[in-house]
């Protein structure tokens, strides 16, 4: 507790944090399960500075351990790292600072340790416990890097008595049962936090014009905020990226086909600049713990809820309000049907993928509270209502689309058994629309029985009814068209055994007006106790404290955030303090920091 004020400046623990370090303090293994910016790293970087020895940690995350080093350091921590980024000199010297009992904490690749040097070199010197990062990924499905993960089950056999932690942001149960086996910590003790993020905000909403609805977003809701934008294809990155920055906004593309020197250079600036917004596939993303990130969004559908849930969680590490936000519409649903349908791999890999879109199909299409589903998903409980997703805050009406649906599938059915052909939506919606385009006129399809039956429903609507029965597989796409066939199961809808209820967007005009975000702000951090905007008189101080912030952090070449966090300077532009005293009782502000930056920030207070 005494570590936890003096050194990072918090007040209180989170969650089960306290109950883990004290347990591995004690000398006691653990397996942690926490969501992504549940507060991992202070369980063992507290038990490290507690324990006497150094503690080790593993990490694949190469690219990042600079950083995280360059953050301990500007806490006063003692740290280091060790890996193949290094010369000769730099590792001899990390080596040497390690025997001499001057680090409180190593960095190290996973491969390292598979190293008989690097083995004796700790045996060396006094280890005061191994943490094993990203344990995930010794699972069947994991990385690159399981081979080097499988072999940390040994470290055990030769240091007995040092604890182990590993810790992984997954949340499944398969996962975390391999993670126990491999790494032989049967015997550890499990702490499984809950997965809900409450400073998220969840809203998935029907595709329209993907782009101008990203760009409202940005404008209306998070100007000069840092964010991430997935899309599935790389020429959608570049093209995405390329229109905010047209539109005034610094994007920057991320994926596999930029060469490595690029995607470096993004990335660092991503973490390094404030505001920066990346346009990525999912290759970007893993182990970036940028703190304010304060969307995420999503213009394709994720291929489950797994991935979907890991993306959204980079978003709002540090408590504040943040936004995750997925455009999904009937194009999604056919491509991605069709995906699975033309890879690679047995029946029962294809079912698999299958399983893994529905569930996330059904996240979309629910009229339940997002928040709910997710956390069942993962097999947790929430709220039944968060008052923090767009169900809640904008509660969607569900239907009886059945004679809807019918109408659909009889068009369906028409067309194959009195002509024998097949089309996609935009065809069969013309036809019950009743509209006389070229292409009704060509196919003579105004004399069919149907023709023009469907006009209680505008385009927009029957979209959103193709698209949903897609989902509920009451229908279903083949071929590179995209046209529309039956299932089994649309015999029994057209029979009027099954009853089809479908979900009604609720009316988009009013959602991103100033006064609407504000009441949405309001009601989020009423539930999550998380703070509302800033105070009118309070913005120009944050800016100016945002300014001295990235200035300092230039100077230094580190990221803002290690500096401080968004939340720090929050608080001190709120509160003002006018003596270091004062200034030393602010969330985040350790001894360290008070005597490196208190003086600074008093006179930017001041000026
Ligand atoms: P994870 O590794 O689980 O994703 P981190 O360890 O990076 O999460 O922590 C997420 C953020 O929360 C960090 O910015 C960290 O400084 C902050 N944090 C962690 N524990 C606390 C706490 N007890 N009080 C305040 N902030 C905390
Ligand atoms: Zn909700």
């Amino acid at each position: 507790m005494r570590v936890l004020r003096r050194v990072f400046g918090y007040d209180s623990f989170r969650g089960d944090q306290q109950e883990i370090i004290e347990h591995l303090v004690s000398g006691g293994d653990a397996l942690v399960l926490m969501p992504t910016g549940g507060g991992k790293s202070l369980c063992y970087q507290i038990p490290a500075l507690v324990r006497e020895g150094v503690g080790v940690v593993v990490s694949p995350l190469i690219a990042l351990m600079q950083d995280q080093v360059d953050a301990l350091r500007a806490l006063g921590v003692r740290a280091g790292f060790l890996n193949s980024t290094q010369d000769l000199d730099e590792r001899r010297l990390v080596e040497a600072e390690f025997l001499a009992g001057e680090l409180d904490l190593l960095y190290l690749a996973p491969e390292r340790l598979r190293s008989e040097a690097t083995l004796r070199l700790l045996e060396r010197g006094t280890v005061a416990l191994f943490a094993i990062d990203e344990a995930h990924c010794v699972a069947q499905w994991g990385h690159d890097f399981r081979p080097d993960y499988l072999a940390l089950s040994e470290l055990h056999e030769r240091w007995p008595a040092v604890p182990r932690i590993a810790l992984t942001a997954t949340a499944t149960e398969a996962t975390h049962a391999e993670i126990a086996s491999r790494l032989k910590l049967q015997d550890a003790r499990h702490f499984v936090a809950s997965f809900d993020r409450p400073n998220i905000q969840y809203r998935l909403v029907a595709k329209d014009d993907p782009k101008r609805q990203l760009l409202r977003l940005l404008t209306a809701e998070h100007a000069g905020d840092a964010g991430i934008v997935y899309c599935l294809s790389r020429s959608s990155v570049e093209k995405t990226a390329q229109f905010l920055v047209q539109n005034g906004i610094e994007a920057l593309p991320y994926h596999a086909g930029l060469d490595a020197a690029t995607r470096a250079a993004h990335q660092s600036r991503f973490l390094r600049e404030d505001g920066l917004v990346m346009v990525a596939t999912i290759a970007f993303g893993m182990g970036i713990d940028k703190p304010d990130v304060r969307f995420v969004a999503h213009l394709d559908l994720p291929k489950s809820v797994e991935g979907y849930y890991q993306e959204t969680g980079r978003a709002g590490r540090d408590g504040l309000p943040s936004t995750a936000w997925l455009a999904y519409g009937l194009q999604d649903v056919v491509q991605q049907r069709k995906m699975i349908d033309t890879s690679e791999g047995d029946d029962a890999h294809r079912r698999r993928l299958t399983a893994h879109l529905d569930a996330m199909l059904a996240l979309c299409e629910t009229v339940e509270c997002r928040r709910a589903r997710l956390l069942a998903y993962f097999g947790q409980q929430g709220p039944s209502e968060c008052g923090n997703c767009d169900t809640c805050l904008t509660p969607p009406q569900a239907w009886d689309g059945t004679v809807a649906a019918q109408k659909l599938l009889s068009a369906v059915v028409r067309l194959k058994r009195e002509r024998n052909q097949k089309f996609g939506a935009g065809q069969i919606i013309d036809i019950l629309l009743g509209r006389k385009t070229a292409k009704v006129i060509q196919f003579d399809h105004d004399a069919l029985s149907v023709f023009g039956i469907g006009g209680e429903l505008r385009e927009g609507e029957w979209r959103g009814v193709v698209r949903q029965l897609l989902a509920q597989r009451l229908l279903a796409v083949e071929g590179d068209y995209g046209t529309l066939v039956l299932t089994d199961a649309s015999a029994e809808v057209l029979k009027g055994e099954h009853k089809v209820m479908l979900r009604r967007e609720p009316e988009r005009a009013a959602r991103t007006d100033k006064a609407d975000k504000a009441d949405r702000a309001e009601k989020a951090a009423r539930r999550a106790a998380v703070p509302v905007e800033l105070p009118e008189e309070a913005v120009p101080v944050f800016e100016l404290l945002r300014a001295w912030r990235a200035a300092t952090a230039r100077e230094q070449g580190v990221p803002a955030y290690v500096i401080f966090h968004d939340a720090t300077l929050r608080q001190i532009a709120t509160e003002r303090p006018a003596t270091l005293a004062e200034l030393g009782t602010v969330s985040g502000v350790g001894e360290n920091k008070l005597a490196k930056y208190g003086q600074q920030i008093l006179d930017a207070l001041s000026a």
